[in-house]
């Protein structure tokens, strides 16, 4: 089993090559052509502790890693750095089961990932005799770049730049952002919007390559967003951490199937859940959630992607997103891994801005995922209801997806369990989660924190409380126009640790 390029059954690279490079030279993805094996059945994989099964399934998916080895680097990435040992706790909402996935160092599902991408690149470099150093370039909406600073700072060998809009993050995540410590982690408010600062990022890359920007200098970019499959490989992880805790609490047998509800942006996470599903974990339906950018639901439901549509500001951001990379991926596999046919779709998007798929692809999808969409008025609705129905507290993007798992539940009497996935603190999302309990929002983050803390009592995360006492570490803002120059000087400088 190697990593191919989606778009090339030509270009093949082992896994720890396609860590380092993150994308594939001609634009496409990498991607397995055939889902890896376990070396245990389900029985044994159940028996394990939680980093065990992280190195089980870490070191079948990226396999030029030994298993002692990946070992050392899941103890290193996560080994005392989440609220509890086993990561991502299961828990029962009323009979569904909410897994949460933000007790990490940042309170957002990216830190499962991005705790782990920068052991991956620094076993990569060495494995591949890499001897320049790795820039990271990042451009956030608000949770990958806090997520990646926290993974990459003071790894030697690294150092990563993280942009970000300056008016379109919220208020605590710009605190996040501009408080992070660290020799070697960057930070730029960029004047423009989240669509300029990854256009801006994607410019850098292929300036600095066509014009040899960065010839002479001992440094090599790379990203750190979710098309790298050092990414995408620990996520697959919690898919199985949570159906050994249904089984291990009674709530199914092994071999019973369940059912995933995903809140959907870049189709990172739910493709994660597929994989689970193509490495013999009993899932029956993955149930996409979207908000009101409802591609996805259409696409699934349809075959037809067109991102030809308006573009709406929600409440859950970090869904907010007309172009689905990951998507890629799913449909590299549902084909039969013909890199041909997905270069044409992938072409008709880029040009034309939709693409149906054949009948076959259809097929398959409908057997696999399910999809439904919810507005901003239903999602604020659901955090009440649940908050006043089971005492439980959610943020927005989690919301989404509650609601369209009850929706899912009431379509399909023949479900099976179903786990919620739960990607962010409500915290962070005070501004709306503060309204949704009824009362207004205001401007002080804080004091709307200290509010819903005070009507609820759920605990606020240390993390973001102490965020207040903080000191500013970085000022830098930039026109889009000179983010080039930005990376460029910190390219050349010599790093501080
Ligand atoms: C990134 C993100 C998502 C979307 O996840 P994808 O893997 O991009 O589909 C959902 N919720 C939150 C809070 C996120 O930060």
């Amino acid at each position: 089993m190697e990593y191919q390029s989606t778009r090339n059954r030509d270009l093949i690279v082992p896994p720890s090559k396609a860590v380092l490079d993150g994308i594939a030279k001609d634009g496409g993805l990498y991607m397995f052509k055939d889902f890896p094996k376990l070396s245990l059945d389900l029985d044994g994989l159940s028996k394990l502790e939680t980093l065990e099964l992280y190195t089980e399934i870490l070191s079948a998916l990226l396999f030029d890693f030994s298993k002692a080895q990946m070992r050392e680097l899941v103890k290193k990435a996560y080994a005392g750095k989440f609220e509890t040992p086993d990561l991502t706790p299961l828990v029962d909402v009323g009979g569904d089961f909410m897994l949460e996935l933000f007790r990490g160092p940042t309170c957002a599902f990216k830190d499962v990932a991005l705790s782990m991408l920068p052991h991956l690149i620094t076993a990569s470099i060495k494995k591949n005799a890499v001897t320049d150093e790795i820039l990271i370039l990042t451009a956030t909406s608000g949770d990958t770049g806090k997520a990646a600073m926290a993974g990459f700072r003071d790894v030697p060998g690294t150092r990563i730049i993280v942009f970000f809009p300056e008016n379109g993050v919220s208020a605590i995540q710009k605190a996040q952002m501009l408080t992070q410590e660290g020799g070697n982690v960057h930070v730029c408010a960029i004047r423009g919007n989240f669509d300029d600062a990854q256009t801006g990022v994607k410019e850098v890359f292929r300036r600095s390559e066509t014009e040899n920007l960065l010839d002479g200098t001992p440094v090599r970019l790379s990203s750190a967003n979710s098309i790298n499959i050092g990414l995408l490989a620990p996520q697959v992880v919690y898919y199985f951490k949570a159906y050994f805790d249904l089984v291990r609490r009674g709530a199914i047998l092994l071999g019973d199937r369940i059912d995933f509800v995903v809140p959907t942006g870049n189709f990172g996470n739910i493709l994660a859940g597929y994989i689970a599903k193509g490495m013999d974990l009993p899932v029956g339906k993955l149930v996409c959630a979207s908000n009101e950018n409802d591609v996805l639901t259409e696409f699934i439901n349809t075959g037809h992607y067109n991102k030809k549509r308006v573009f709406h500001k929600t409440a859950s951001p970090s869904m907010d997103i007309l172009i689905s990379s990951n998507l890629e991926r799913l449909i590299f596999l549902l084909c039969g891994s013909d890199a041909n046919r997905v270069k044409g779709y992938m072409n008709e998007l880029n040009t034309r801005g939709e693409y149906h798929v054949g009948a076959d692809v259809l097929d398959r999808l409908s057997n696999e995922f399910a999809a439904y969409a919810c507005n901003d008025a239903e999602t604020f609705e659901t955090i009440r209801e649940v908050y006043h129905a089971h005492g439980y507290l959610m943020d927005t993007h989690t919301a989404v997806a509650w609601r369209v798992c009850q929706t899912y539940k009431s379509e399909h009497p023949n479900h099976h369990p179903c786990v919620v996935l739960s990607t962010a603190s409500p915290y962070k999302f005070s501004g709306s989660v503060l309204p949704a309990l009824g009362e207004a929002a205001h401007d002080d983050e804080f004091k709307m924190m200290r509010r819903i803390n005070e009507i609820t009592g759920v605990p606020i995360p240390k993390s973001l409380a102490e965020l207040q006492t903080k000191k500013a570490l970085h000022d830098h803002v930039v026109n889009k126009d000179e983010m080039l120059g930005f990376v460029l000087d910190i390219a050349k400088k010599r790093p501080k640790i």
